[in-house]
């Protein structure tokens, strides 16, 4: 792998994690946007990522001004992908967006340039055709507060190139990522495949009134040795986005108890301000939770 310049287009939320992580791990980053003022905002965003990687990484003053003076800014597509080696895709989770996006990328980049969207839901063929490059275009997935929660998923569509493939993985692994490849196309790569299932389970033993939420967390902790239980770890993902899918889920399915299971996360926790840890209540109350005290587990 010997990518040097990464643009990232998108710099919300992910994006501006993602120049930043890269631009902190040493490659030159250009940052795209739609227009200056996002720009801007971004500039924003990546100066208030400073602050966690001095806490949770002890990341000197210095490496941290070298980081920043290592990311350029640029609303014009065709200057700030002009030299890439790969360009990351975080723009918004829409179909059509997405396709324009990659229409106008295809024609803008060098012949070189690989191509990786950040796609949380959406699958790399849904976009492939649209690139104009299919065998240079895979996912490359992180998490939210990269820095810490360094997980990426790389994962190939069945057009990619073996040596892509590899060279991105290798690139995860540059920016300090934990590199996790998956060799075809799975919707909600591993994690959300292991994740999604477990979480819904929960909420279904809940509503069926089987246990209640600190008995279903104690068994899943004491039986495999989780440091959270699933009620624990809602509140970690916040309710609002549990909500959002138990209502999706009760749309598509029409199944009554992903209605309760929506409504229940309704009228208990959101209408009452319990929007998970990062409001100080969600199932637990934080900072000292239940599930932390040392007798929970007995
Ligand atoms: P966001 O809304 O915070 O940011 C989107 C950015 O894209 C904004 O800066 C916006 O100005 C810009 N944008 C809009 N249209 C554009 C275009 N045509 N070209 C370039 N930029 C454009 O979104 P986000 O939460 O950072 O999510 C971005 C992508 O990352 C999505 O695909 C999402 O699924 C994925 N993702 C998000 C998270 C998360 O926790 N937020 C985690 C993993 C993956």
């Amino acid at each position: 792998m010997n990518y040097t310049n990464i643009t990232v287009a998108g710099s919300g939320v992910l994006g501006s994690q993602i120049a930043f992580q890269t631009a902190f791990k040493g490659f030159n980053v250009t940052v795209y946007d739609i227009n200056d003022e996002a720009l801007e905002k971004a500039k924003e965003r990546i100066a208030e990522l400073r602050p966690h990687y001095e806490a949770d990484l002890n990341a000197p003053v210095s490496e941290l001004n070298a980081a920043i003076e290592r990311i350029a800014y640029n609303s014009d597509l065709t200057q700030a992908v002009a030299d890439a080696d790969l360009v990351i895709e975080a723009i918004p989770e829409v179909v059509q967006i997405k396709i324009d996006f990659y229409t106008k990328l295809g024609q803008a980049a060098p012949a070189k340039t690989v191509f990786a969207t950040n796609s949380s839901t959406l699958l790399p063929s849904q976009f492939a055709d649209a690139t104009g490059r299919p065998g240079q275009f895979l996912a490359l997935h992180f998490a939210n507060e990269i820095w810490k929660n360094n997980t990426a998923e790389i994962m190939r569509h069945p057009g990619t190139e073996n040596r892509v493939f590899e060279e991105v993985v290798a690139f995860a692994k540059a920016i300090g990522m934990v590199a996790l490849p998956l060799q075809k196309e799975q919707p909600g790569y591993i994690l959300n495949s292991l994740l999604v299932p477990l979480l819904e389970a929960a909420q279904q033993l809940l509503v069926r009134e089987i246990a209640d939420v600190e008995t279903i967390d104690k068994t899943w902790m004491v039986a495999t040795g989780a440091p959270l239980g699933p009620f624990a770890i809602l509140d970690v993902v916040g309710i609002n986005t549990a909500y959002n899918i138990g209502l999706a889920k009760a749309k598509a399915t029409r199944n009554a108890e992903f209605e309760k299971i929506a409504g229940l996360l309704k009228s208990e926790y959101i209408d009452k301000g319990k929007l998970g840890r990062a409001t100080g209540e969600g199932f637990y109350k934080y900072p000292n939770p239940s599930f932390a005290k040392p007798d929970f587990k007995s």
